[in-house]
C-alpha cells in the first residue's frame, strides 16, 4: 500500500500524555517528514474526545494522506475509534507510559525505527475490539485490573511513570474481593464464579508480560485469558506462572481465542479497564471488528520483552 500523494499528514499530538521525554521523539519525527517534503499540520488534543474527533475529521478528508497519532494507549485507542473503517493509514509514535500498542507493532524509543517505517511503506491491518460500542485496541481487564487502573485514575494528574502505579497496585491486591461473574464465548458458557479476565489483542501486557501470549493483532480474533481466583495466595501463584509463561498450562485458567464474549456479574460490582483507563460497568457484549484500521509498522519488528522493557524503564535504551 502506498501512500496518497499530493496530501497532508494529520499530526495528532496529546500535549498532556504519560512520559514528557518522548515529545522529543515526536518533534524529530515531524521534522523529518517536512524534510521530505510532507506537508505537516499539528493538533494538540485538548482532551480524549478532541483526539477523536480530529480522527474523524482526518479520515474523511481526501487530501489527508496519513494520520500519525503521539499519545498513550489512550490517546491512540480514541484516534483509532476516529478512523475505524476508513482507508486513511495511521502510524503511532508512542508518549504514554506503557504503550502496548506501539511496542506490539515494534515500535521503539529510537527515530531511526520510525524514519524506516516512514520510508519502507510496510502496512499491516489491524482489528479492534468494541465492548458497549467504545473500542479497545489492546487490553480489556475484569476484576483487579479495572480496580488498580479505578485507583490510579482518581490520583492521576498529567504526566505520569511506572512508579505511580504502585500503592494503587499494592492497596488494591490487599483490598481486592474476587468478584463472581459468568463468561460466555460465542454464546457458550466457560465459566463461572470467582475470577480475573483479560481480553484483547495484543500479546504482551504491562510491563511485557504475555497473559495473552498467543494474540495476533490481524486474525480476526479475541483471546480470552480467564484466571480462576478466589484467594491473594492463588493470584500470586497466577502472577508467578504467568511470568514464567506457564500460566496456559495451570488448570485455574482458561486460555481460548473467540469473536464474542459476554461477561456478567453475578454478584455486586464489577470494575473493569480498557487500555489503562476506567471501562464500562457490568454486563459487557464484547466483540472483534476485524481489519479496522491500516497501520504502518517496522517490517519485521518485534515486541520487546520483559527484559527490554524493565530497562527502557529505568531509562537504559
Ligand atoms: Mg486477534
Amino acid at each position: 500500500m502506498k501512500l496518497r500523494e499530493n496530501g497532508y499528514i494529520a499530526y495528532i499530538v496529546n500535549p498532556k500524555s504519560g512520559a514528557s521525554s518522548t515529545t522529543l521523539l515526536a518533534h524529530q519525527f515531524k521534522d523529518f517528514l517536512e524534510e521530505e517534503n510532507w506537508r505537516v499540520e499539528l493538533y494538540l488534543t485538548k482532551s480524549l474526545n478532541d483526539a477523536q474527533r480530529i480522527a474523524h475529521r482526518a479520515a474523511v478528508d481526501f487530501d489527508c494522506s496519513l494520520v500519525v497519532a503521539c499519545g498513550g494507549d489512550g490517546t491512540i485507542r480514541e484516534v483509532i475509534q476516529g478512523l475505524e473503517g476508513s482507508d486513511t493509514p495511521l502510524m503511532i509514535i508512542p508518549g504514554g507510559t506503557e504503550n502496548l500498542l506501539a511496542n506490539e507493532l515494534g515500535y521503539d524509543e529510537h527515530i531511526e525505527t520510525y524514519r524506516k517505517a516512514f520510508t519502507g511503506g510496510f502496512f499491516r491491518e489491524l482489528d479492534i475490539g468494541m465492548v458497549n460500542s467504545k473500542c479497545f485496541t489492546s487490553v480489556l481487564g475484569v476484576g483487579i485490573d479495572g480496580e488498580i487502573v479505578r485507583r490510579f485514575s482518581e490520583k492521576r494528574n498529567g504526566h505520569i511513570s511506572h512508579i505511580d502505579y504502585f500503592w494503587p497496585i499494592w492497596r488494591s491486591i490487599w483490598a481486592h474481593r474476587f468478584p463472581k461473574i459468568l463468561i460466555e464465548a460465542d454464546g457458550k458458557e466457560i465459566y463461572c464464579g470467582r475470577a480475573m479476565a483479560y481480553v484483547g489483542n495484543i500479546s504482551r501486557y504491562a510491563i511485557g508480560l504475555e497473559i495473552l501470549s498467543k494474540a495476533n493483532y490481524s486474525d480476526g480474533l479475541l483471546d480470552l485469558c480467564v484466571y480462576k481466583c478466589n484467594t491473594r495466595l492463588r493470584l500470586f501463584k497466577h502472577a508467578i506462572l504467568t511470568l514464567l509463561k506457564l500460566h496456559r498450562d495451570s488448570s485455574d485458567v482458561i486460555y481460548c481465542q473467540c469473536k464474542k464474549i459476554r461477561v456478567l456479574s453475578k454478584k455486586g460490582e464489577v470494575l473493569t479497564q480498557i487500555d489503562g483507563d476506567p471501562g464500562p460497568s457490568l454486563p459487557l457484549e464484547i466483540e472483534v471488528v476485524p481489519n479496522a484500521v491500516h497501520v504502518l509498522v517496522p517490517e519485521g519488528a518485534k515486541p520487546a520483552g520483559i527484559r527490554t522493557r524493565l530497562r527502557r524503564m529505568m531509562g537504559f535504551h
